[in-house]
């Protein structure tokens, strides 16, 4: 087989909003990308884990779904024609006498001056809850996350767990369900109290359940759940449904990316904010796979990082050239490259 090696300035490892964002900086700073992403879809966590949940600080965007916000950045970087290599994991970085030699677990090469370490919390993966046989039920009536929200529309449905992920979606999913319980180990959760409070006015006013205890056992057949056993202080019973999301957390695989020769802080890349650059020159970390004093994990703290990110970027794709600060507003270079050259520039 022959190798294509694709050539490129910069490669963007993880296409969740803060590498998509990325590539916008990077083009209207003349670079052009390829992004490389394990997962089948941009977007990240957003496209991934809640696509159909709100997010109320986008700056100006007083609210937008997951896939809303995704979408969105693939609009405002159709411009500069990213090139996407979806469900490959970045495995191996090697130094060049160029800049960088990126390859993937499908084999993919990809050169280019600045690699941007992008990676989130790594190749994330669901925890799954600790129930025998549990696999036999996945995809079919057992799921981690919820692509579809119609998908448990009229369904008897089991949430379990007790963070953030399992309150919200019991709130967002009980008017859908046919019948709906979520099910906790003990009486206390690690969710937002306003969640908390109004899962249990839910339960006040009997249009859900709340039970306390484990799952020890799924029952059904050819994958369709009918009944989970649930333990708790009494003993076991079985409880039907026919639908199970469990929401045990996420494993954070840094995976591959850890091997790249960044200095680190546990599973987090070290950066200097004034570029965002690592120890190592050429190489950038950029959204929730950083870490500097005072660091918060949100999107709109991945955007500024891209912005400065892409000037230092700048310096090294193109050593002899001159950054130039300028406003998309009123550079008609800018908008040129964006396709909107309104010709009122001043
Ligand atoms: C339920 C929930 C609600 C949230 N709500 C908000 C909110 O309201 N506001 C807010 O600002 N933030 C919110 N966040 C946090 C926000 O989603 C993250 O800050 C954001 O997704 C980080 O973006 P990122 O691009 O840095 O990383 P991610 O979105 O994690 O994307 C990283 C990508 O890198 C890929 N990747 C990693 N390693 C490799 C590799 N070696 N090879 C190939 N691909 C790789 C992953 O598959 C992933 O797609 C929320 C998070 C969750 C879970």
């Amino acid at each position: 087989m022959t190798e294509t090696i694709h050539k490129t300035d910069a490669i963007i490892v993880g296409a969740g909003p803060v590498g998509l964002f990325a590539v916008f900086e990077l083009g209207l700073n003349d670079m052009k990308v390829h992004l490389v992403d394990i997962l089948d879809k941009p977007g990240g966590q957003c496209a991934e884990l809640y696509p159909e949940k709100p997010i109320y600080d986008i700056p100006a965007v007083p609210v937008c779904t997951g896939d809303e916000l995704t979408q969105k950045l693939m609009e405002q970087i159709k411009p500069f024609n990213p090139v996407f290599h979806l469900g490959q994991m970045a495995e191996k970085l090697e130094k060049t006498s160029e800049g960088w030699k990126l390859t993937t677990d499908r084999g993919t090469v990809i050169e280019a001056k600045v690699v941007v370490i992008a990676a989130g919390g790594g190749s994330f993966v669901p925890k799954k809850p600790p129930i025998k046989g549990i696999e036999a039920y996945e995809g079919q009536s057992v799921f981690y996350s919820v692509k579809k929200m119609d998908a448990f529309r009229g369904k008897n449905l089991v949430i379990a767990g007790g963070g953030d992920s399992a309150l919200d979606w019991t709130i967002n999913l009980q008017p859908l369900a046919a019948k709906l319980a979520l099910i906790h180990r003990r009486d206390e959760f690690r969710a937002a109290p306003d969640s908390v409070a109004k899962m249990r006015e839910l339960v006040v006013q009997n249009k859900m359940a709340l039970k306390i205890g484990q799952i020890t056992g799924l029952k059904g057949e050819g994958g369709k759940l009918s009944a989970i056993t649930i333990k708790d202080e009494k003993g076991e019973a079985d409880y039907p449904c026919d639908m199970l999301l469990a929401f045990y957390g996420l494993t954070m695989k840094l995976g591959p990316v850890a091997s790249f020769g960044m200095a680190m802080e546990g599973e987090l890349i070290k950066v200097d904010t004034s570029t965002f650059e690592t120890n190592v020159p050429g190489l950038f970390a950029i959204g929730d796979i950083n870490t500097y004093p005072g660091k918060m994990k949100l999107i709109l703290s991945g955007f500024h990082e891209a912005a400065l990110m892409a000037k230092k970027a700048f310096e090294v794709v193109y050593p002899g050239r001159k950054y130039r600060f300028q406003y998309t507003t009123s550079s008609s270079d800018l908008q040129q490259k964006l396709g909107v050259d309104s010709g009122k520039a001043a």
